[in-house]
């Protein structure tokens, strides 16, 4: 499939060999941000000057033959979750409107030393919570390919910004499938890397458990570069994993000649069928590249999205207790402290965020405990067991990223259970801790892109990756 905007990996090699400049790069992202940014939302935040002093930056550099980043000059965008220093960070939210952090966040940092330059700051469903961007604060993000549908979440305006050719990447977070599900939908690679891989510091938790930040991009490629940039210890995440990022880039070429391929025996209902094709046909491209299929089966499957809404609402309501209108943004004065608290809380959470809070409050309470939060964690070794069986007889596992095409916009926010329904595929990885990436392969219904999910253990992104790129190459 041949892409309709030019790569990271082409654009920063054109800049360093003087083809282009960053700044020529940047004014062509600047201008398509111009002419649609208005349809499409997928900004809280375009940072039009600080973006040209960096390309500004940039260029000097290559001119005065100093070393230069990876990404000099490579325009990418970060979800509105992601702590920069002296800019609003928002989460979407009415109770950070106007908060500006203190610090940047650690992946912010590695961007900018590898000298990309950042655009903005992306539209995410409030707080990360939900499937499609339409519980932001500052209204939905639209998909670029059909505005009349969503491009998934909760990091759809980070998904948008790319596929609308605003960024040439992006960064999202991944909680339950918030960087796969969107990357799906939109028709980008999505990656969700082993828990500890990548930096939390500076990521607006939500629950801390499970996130993951991660790239969004055009290719596999551009991915693995990203993924290289980003990742990598981190002494400041203290659930950093202690090693260095592996390389991602020079393995893109080797094949899965050899390779066992899982492939689900007990699919969960609810997959479009145009879905399950594209399935199929992922399974024979990568037979032909040499690969076997094998059969596999995670019996916990059907447990997983239950374990996860009891896991990460109790995770939520932990670490969304900060915002209490002192030491965060917004603040509704009343006569005393105690109703400060609730007026600011009722005020500034939306309806998603506050429906989490109060699941994840009563799954911890007293006597309640045990029932909810305690099942619920032995699901998440279920799974973990599961997975561990599964990769005796398997290197990867392929499913759906998400079960259906992109949806549109206003068609399941009135059942919050079918919004989670979409995460189906995407939540075991989490609650695992394991790696897994989206990958497009074709289209389904409605002409809108399906997104093949390669699945992997722990530290498996080796394989994952060379996985990834003979799907692209078979599309
Ligand atoms: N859609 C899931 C949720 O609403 C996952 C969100 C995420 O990964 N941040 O919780």
């Amino acid at each position: 499939m041949t892409k309709p905007f030019a790569t990271v990996v082409d654009i920063a090699s054109d800049i360093a060999s003087g083809k282009t400049s960053a700044v020529e790069v940047l004014e062509q992202h600047l201008a398509r941000i111009t002419e649609r940014e208005s349809e499409i939302n997928a900004f809280n935040l375009v940072t039009i000057e600080q973006a040209r002093a960096t390309a500004q930056q940039v260029d000097a550099d290559i001119k005065a033959s100093k070393p230069i980043g990876a990404l000099a000059g490579v325009p990418v965008a970060l979800k509105d979750n992601m702590c920069t220093r002296g800019i609003e960070t928002t989460c979407s939210s009415k109770i950070l409107e106007g908060w500006k952090p203190p610090y940047d966040a650690t992946v912010v940092t590695r961007l900018q030393q590898a000298g990309a330059v950042m655009v903005g700051k992306t539209n995410l469903d409030e707080f990360a919570m939900g499937s499609s961007t339409e519980n932001s604060a500052f209204g939905p993000t639209k998909n670029p390919l059909d505005t009349s549908r969503v491009p998934g979440g909760s990091s759809g305006g980070s998904a948008a910004a790319v596929a609308a050719g605003f960024a040439a990447a992006s960064l999202g977070s991944d909680t339950g499938g918030s960087i796969r599900q969107p990357a799906s939908l939109c028709g980008l690679v999505g990656v969700k890397p082993t828990y500890g891989l990548v930096s939390r510091q500076g990521i607006v938790a939500f629950a801390s458990s499970l996130d993951q930040v991660g790239p969004f991009t055009h290719t596999v490629a551009d991915a693995a570069l990203m993924m290289e940039v980003i990742g990598g210890h981190d002494p400041l995440d203290s659930t950093s994993l202690p090693q260095p990022m592996p390389s991602l880039t020079s393995v893109l070429g080797q094949g899965v000649k050899g390779m066992r391929i899982g492939r689900l025996t007990d699919m969960p209902d609810g997959c479009e069928p145009e879905v399950l094709a594209r399935m199929d046909a992922a399974y024979v491209a990568l037979q032909a590249a040499g690969a076997t299929i094998v059969d596999v089966s995670l019996p916990s499957l059907s447990y997983c999205l239950t374990a996860y809404y009891l896991v990460a609402p109790a995770e939520a309501s932990s670490n969304l207790a900060r915002y209490d209108g002192v030491r965060y943004g917004m603040r509704v004065e009343t006569g005393d402290l105690h109703s400060m608290y609730g007026a600011t809380r009722a005020a500034g959470f939306g309806a998603e965020v506050k429906r989490r809070i109060m699941l994840g409050t009563y799954a911890l309470s007293a006597g309640y405990f045990d029932a909810y939060y305690g099942k619920a964690l032995k699901v998440r070794r279920l799974i973990a067991n599961d997975f561990a069986a599964a990769y005796e007889k398997c290197d990867v596992i392929l499913t759906p990223t998400s079960p259906t095409v992109a949806f549109p916009l206003g068609d399941k926010t009135s059942d919050p259970l079918t919004m989670y329904l979409c995460d189906i595929f995407t939540i075991p990885t989490n609650l695992a801790g394991h790696a897994a990436m989206s990958v497009p392969f074709g289209t389904g219904a409605h002409n809108m892109p399906v997104g093949v999910q390669v699945l992997a253990p722990a530290l498996g992104e080796q394989t994952m990756f060379r996985v990834a790129a003979e799907l692209e190459r078979a599309s």
